[in-house]
């Protein structure tokens, strides 16, 4: 990727002046000239890194000097005393603001260890006779991909390609004519602050950013941003160039017809009021859906995402599985057949402009920006983006000001429910599934033998052998047995095909464990297997995938206590892989020892079961049990 080399200048005429950064200073004579009858233009520094020219800039400027400053205005200014003190014989107004402003950047530069650097020459309007402005058609173009996007530039670039699109004027150029026009942002990738990284301007992360020299730039003060790093690098020396999208630019004549199977379940028919409540009010611009696992949380959005799209809204649903986005298009697609719905990554910049529902993977949000009148975020409990913050920020600039967002977890985050106890955040709680049954609350089984010993071997400590064995001749059922990574698979399986054999099982064979891990070729193939109950014990890490729909599986979730891989999140996953059939399923965190995760996750459960109990939402059967028990 390109890092973009600017300078500042002071353009000015006779009475105003306006200081800038440029890539191309006479494109912005040019410009000026033509807009104001700029006819000066004083090139302060060299040219530097863009954020670090726009830093400088930034540091010796108001927001007036940088959209046009009257020189009269000037009266009583620190500077006029100085033209006044003799200084500035001979000399215009706008000159001698430009020598101002040029020792005062290079009091910021050594500030920020620049060298100090002579002043740059004095252009004029007649030098920049033969710079072109780009012709209006192009910018034309050119807006029809940014238009409610945020692009890097060879990522702007390929959209154009991809659309057919041929621009004569280098983009570069173009894109600086929009910004002096005030139509679209450029921004660095990092900026800025009293000379310290203070901010990823792509993920708006503040704390985990690196400064050091780059390979584009090769300036030692250049950064880059730790937290979207897995999106490519956004680094203070590359430009971002964003443009919002138009509000209420479509309208529908008629209301858009859907067709989604009724709701039946009286816990759906609530949820689904609740959001649509949620679509339609102005407050709180935030919803927090939370389904417990076997429900179908998106059903229950459908008549809010119509509600959106009847007031000319575009939607836009990301889902963090990659592979999932085509099956969900064709979802939407039916439900709503005269919607025009389109999947982010087969569509082309301009059809996106046009489509009414758009669906994303979560790592292609961070490309738009305000263009959404809903944002839905399903599962934002997985870790593909590090941590909810980041898709929070990116889902929340995806949408249009005054729009909402949405946030599908089966594992909140304390803080967005912090929020949501203060009214900041709307709840939508589906805590239970069509058929009635409350969720498998896991139990902690805290086992100080569980461990890898010196030789990466293990033992099978005797409680997960009782677990075993009470699961598969007591409850009948298969198990999940889940590990944190793919050696530990590999081991415990071991060890389990090796107790299976002896008592207390009864007739067990070795290859009735299977074991699997994320990299796994055969991995489909085993789920397969295990799905048609071909083999009772299945040793695998956790994949974020669709879970098993089977009703007698237990869950062992093996050393639970280790954090980098079982988040809540995961926890809460994981226990959604036990069977949904009654009696219920049984799911055990063994640990050894408990860990803020595995309580939380235990916590969120309960809750779940205990809103759908509150709520009136479980099997007639519990509430006269219940009453049986007194
Ligand atoms: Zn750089
Ligand atoms: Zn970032």
């Amino acid at each position: 990727m390109s890092c973009l080399r600017t300078c500042v200048y002071l353009a000015w005429n006779t009475v105003e002046y306006r200081l800038e950064v440029s890539h191309h200073p006479l494109l912005d004579l040019k410009y000026l000239g033509h807009q104001s009858n700029y006819r000066r233009m004083a090139l302060l520094t060299p040219f530097l890194p863009f954020g670090i020219a726009l830093f400088l800039l930034e540091s010796v400027t108001t927001r007036g000097e940088r959209a046009g400053q009257g020189l009269a205005g000037l009266q009583g200014h620190r500077l006029l005393a100085r033209i006044a003190s003799g200084l500035g014989k001979g000399r215009s107004a706008g000159e001698e603001v430009a020598r101002a402003k040029y020792r005062a950047l290079i009091r910021a530069g050594q500030k920020i260890g620049l060298a100090e650097w002579p002043l740059g020459e004095i252009l004029t309007w007649e030098q920049a006779a033969n710079t072109a402005l780009p012709p209006e058609p192009e910018l034309d173009r050119l807006r029809l991909v940014l238009r409610g996007r945020s692009f890097w530039l060879p990522e702007l670039e390929i959209a154009l390609r991809e659309q057919g699109l041929c621009l004569r004027t280098p983009l570069e150029d173009s894109l600086q004519v929009m910004h002096l026009r005030g139509e679209s942002l450029r921004l660095p990738g990092l900026s800025l602050h009293s000379g310290e990284m203070a901010r990823c301007n792509r993920c708006g992360e503040e704390n985990h950013l690196e400064t050091g020299q780059c390979l584009d730039c090769k300036n030692p003060l250049c950064g880059h941003c730790i937290s979207c790093v897995g999106m490519g690098e956004a680094r203070l020396c590359r430009p971002l160039y964003r443009m919002a999208g138009l509000v209420g630019e479509k309208s529908r004549k008629e209301p858009v017809e859907f067709f989604a199977t009724a709701s039946c379940h009286p816990a759906e028919k609530d949820a689904a009021g609740e959001f649509r409540r949620f679509a339609r009010e102005q407050e709180p611009s935030q919803c927090l859906v939370w389904p417990a696992r076997g429900t179908d949380p998106l059903k229950a959005l459908f008549h809010g995402i119509a509600e959106r799209l009847n007031s000319g809204g575009q939607v836009l649903i990301a889902t963090p599985r990659r592979d999932q986005v085509t099956e969900l298009t064709q979802r939407i697609k039916g439900v709503f057949p005269g919607a025009e719905v389109l999947s982010a990554r087969s569509a082309s910049a301009s059809e996106l402009g046009q489509a009414e529902v758009v669906i994303a993977a979560t790592t292609e949000v961070i490309s738009f920006f305000q263009k959404f009148s809903l944002v839905i975020v399903d599962e934002s409990e997985t870790q593909l983006l590090s941590g909810n913050r980041l898709l929070q920020r990116i889902a929340e600039r995806a949408t249009v000001q005054k729009g909402k967002t949405a946030f599908i977890t089966a594992a909140p985050e304390p803080e967005l429910l912090a929020r949501m106890k203060n009214g900041l955040v709307h709840l939508v709680c589906l805590p239970v599934g069509a058929n009635g049954y409350p969720l498998p609350e896991p139990q902690l089984v805290i086992e100080k033998s569980l461990l890898i010993d010196r030789r990466d071997q293990m033992e099978l400590p005797e409680s997960v052998a009782q677990i075993l064995h009470q699961s598969l001749e007591g409850d009948l059922s298969q198990v999940f047995v889940f590990v944190p990574h793919a050696f530990l698979a590999q081991r415990a399986g071991e060890v389990l095909r090796r107790a299976v054999v002896l008592p207390p099982f009864n007739h067990y064979q070795e290859d009735w464990v299977f074991i699997s891990h994320a990299r796994d070729a055969e991995r489909e193939e085993k789920k397969a297997r295990f799905a048609r109950g071909e083999f009772p014990i299945f040793v695998t890490t956790p994949v974020a995938e669709k879970p098993l729909k089977l009703s007698r599986v237990n869950v062992i979730v093996l050393f639970a206590e280790a954090e980098d891989v079982y988040t809540e999140g995961t926890l809460v996953q994981l226990a959604g892989c036990a069977g949904d059939g009654w009696p219920p399923a049984r799911v055990w965190y063994v640990g050894n020892r408990s860990t803020k995760a595995m309580k939380g996750a235990m916590q969120k459960i309960r809750h779940l079961n205990q809103e759908a109990f509150r709520r009136g939402y479980l099997h007639p059967d519990f509430y006269l049990t219940m009453k049986a028990e007194g």
